[in-house]
């Protein structure tokens, strides 16, 4: 039986819930179903947070939750869900779900599927944390709860719903869901969650992919990714995932390369600005190509070729094990392929590339590697001064460079 509270006695405040996802329970409400808010919506409410996006959990199936709303659309990934648009805002329904008894499993206890419908107390035991099996009917105002997450909310503490070991070895990526949790939230972990954690961290090598890519992606674009980074380490997480995260995060002296752009990306996550995962990557796998772009040239091969050589290789690496969408690949390579561009300040070269497309994550991509020491400060600055600088200043800036 779950306990059952007000949420205004929990201090939830009704205008901090989006209007989109009242109309979204009303109007399933209205047709005879249950709807609730739940998942990380309702955890940040009740923190004073403010949530990312909002999810609905309902028992309607999606095809009649999608009859039911004109912008909607059934998205079939892992499980079919229907996301509900309004405006710019999306709200993802979906219907209850249980953890199958007899599902198939990899030789670890991975589930391979996981698409059965059941009732809102099966939904909630196979939900990971507790804080995030909570229940909010906005239009009643009641908070339902099945696995204690109240209580946990209170004591700050992160605790995986059922056993550990069962439910990190179902799925893996839910180690990468504590780390990233307790970075963003700044909550212990329950012993008992953690414990596992250690023995099971080579699990996540089992984890296709795209998932894991997925996951990595929330991760880093969470507004604390450096925290989440240490976490991930501090759990002994990191092996295998992003191959050099080990040398990022152990660069002693000053500030590394890629310390400097994950606190510029935590800044605009909180400003709301928007982030580019291109660019994110193009940062994260800098440190590699370019030592070996520097190994290149050092053996006699010219700079583009070698640069080319490099990112070839280390992509090459990195592609199988973090499946980096085609589309981020296309832009790394961009944002990599401009940088020796930067360092030619003679000729038609500079008004050729500050009319490049993507000229603006070209610049910042150099001026993080000015910061970081790796070029001169003064390159950077002079790049600065070109932008923004007329075609006779541009004239005279290329004749003092020199
Ligand atoms: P965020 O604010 O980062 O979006 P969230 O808790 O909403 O956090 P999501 O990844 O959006 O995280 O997932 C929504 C909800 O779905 C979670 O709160 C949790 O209840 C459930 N969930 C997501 N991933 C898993 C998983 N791997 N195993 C079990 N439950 C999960
Ligand atoms: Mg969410």
């Amino acid at each position: 039986k779950p306990k059952q509270y007000r949420g205004t006695e929990l201090g939830m405040i009704l205008e901090d819930v989006s209007q989109a996802a009242v109309r979204t329970c009303e109007t399933l409400q209205k047709a005879g179903h249950q709807a609730w808010i739940v998942g990380g919506g309702v955890r940040d409410l009740l923190l004073k947070l403010e949530p990312k996006d909002f999810d609905v959990a309902t028992d309607a199936t999606p095809d009649q939750v999608r009859a039911l709303f004109r912008r909607s659309r059934i998205i079939g990934r892992r499980f079919q869900i229907v996301h509900v648009m309004y405006g710019r805002e999306q709200i993802e329904v979906s219907t209850f779900r249980a953890i199958q008894e007899d599902a198939e499993t990899d030789e670890h206890g991975r589930v391979l599927r996981d698409n059965v419908w059941g009732t809102q107390a099966e939904d909630a035991a196979r939900r990971d944390f507790t804080i995030n099996a909570l229940y909010y009917d906005p239009v009643a105002d009641i908070v339902l709860d099945y696995h204690d997450g109240v209580r946990d909310l209170k004591a700050r503490t992160l605790r995986m719903i059922g056993d550990p070991v069962t439910r990190f070895r179902e799925d893996p990526v839910r180690m990468l869901r504590v780390a990233r949790f307790v970075a963003k939230l700044g909550f212990k972990i329950d012993p008992a969650t953690r414990k596992p954690i250690a023995e099971l961290a080579p699990l996540v090598r089992n984890v296709p992919s795209a998932r894991l890519f997925d996951e990595m992606l929330k991760l880093l674009t969470s507004g604390h990714a450096m925290a989440c980074l240490q976490e991930l380490r501090r759990e002994g997480l990191h092996h295998g995932m992003l191959p050099m995260l080990d040398v990022i995060l152990e660069q002693p002296d000053g500030k590394s390369f890629v310390s400097l752009a994950l606190e510029r990306t935590d800044e605009r996550v909180r400003a709301d600005r928007t982030i580019s995962p291109g660019f994110l990557f193009a940062t994260l796998l800098w440190q590699p190509v370019a030592g070996r772009w520097r190994e290149g040239v050092a053996r006699g091969a010219p700079a583009i070729p070698a640069l080319a050589d490099a990112i070839d290789s280390v992509l090459d690496e990195q592609g199988n094990r973090l499946a980096i969408t085609r589309r981020f690949l296309a832009d790394m390579r961009e944002i990599w392929m401009m940088q020796p561009r930067f360092e030619r300040r003679t000729g038609r070269s500079p008004w050729g590339l500050v009319e490049h497309l993507r000229f603006r994550a070209g610049y910042d991509f150099l001026l993080l590697r000015c910061q970081s020491g790796e070029l001169p400060e003064e390159i950077g600055r002079w790049w600065t001064d070109f932008q923004g600088a007329d075609n006779e200043q541009r004239e005279a800036l290329i004749a003092e460079a020199q």
